[in-house]
């Protein structure tokens, strides 16, 4: 997918309106519209790269990473604790070809995954 025509990439342009819980020169964050838990975020470089398959700089997920745990703690959920979900092509569930990682917490989440 070109750039032109992503989701992510458009919400980052500002070209469609959208509310950011955090934005640095590097990342924004926004909450996901079909959450699965109390608190479901999505953390995205601004930066296109379709997955992590397709990442070729090394420094965009230890920033992506960290700018994450810095948001859970934002929304009070270090002690309690979190999951992290990259999902990844069509067997991952990838929806949004534009790399980004899922912040989900509030309950207890179950394990494994479905
Ligand atoms: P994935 O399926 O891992 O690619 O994740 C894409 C996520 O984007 C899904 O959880 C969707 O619910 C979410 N999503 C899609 N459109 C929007 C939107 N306009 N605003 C916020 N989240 C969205
Ligand atoms: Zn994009």
């Amino acid at each position: 997918m070109t750039s032109e025509k992503c989701l992510f990439c458009s919400m980052n342009k500002k070209e469609i309106k959208v509310d950011f819980v955090y934005e640095d020169e590097h990342a924004f964050a926004i909450r996901d519209i079909n959450p699965q838990a109390p608190t479901h975020i999505l953390i995205i470089p601004r930066q296109h790269v379709d997955n992590i398959s397709k990442l070729d700089d090394k420094a965009i997920m230890g920033s992506l990473f960290h700018t994450t745990a810095r948001i859970a703690d934002q929304e009070n959920l270090t002690k309690s604790g979190f999951r992290l979900v990259v999902n990844t092509g069509d067997d991952g569930g990838q929806t949004v070809h534009h790399l980004h990682i899922h912040l989900l917490g509030g309950r207890s989440l179950t394990w494994p995954p479905g």
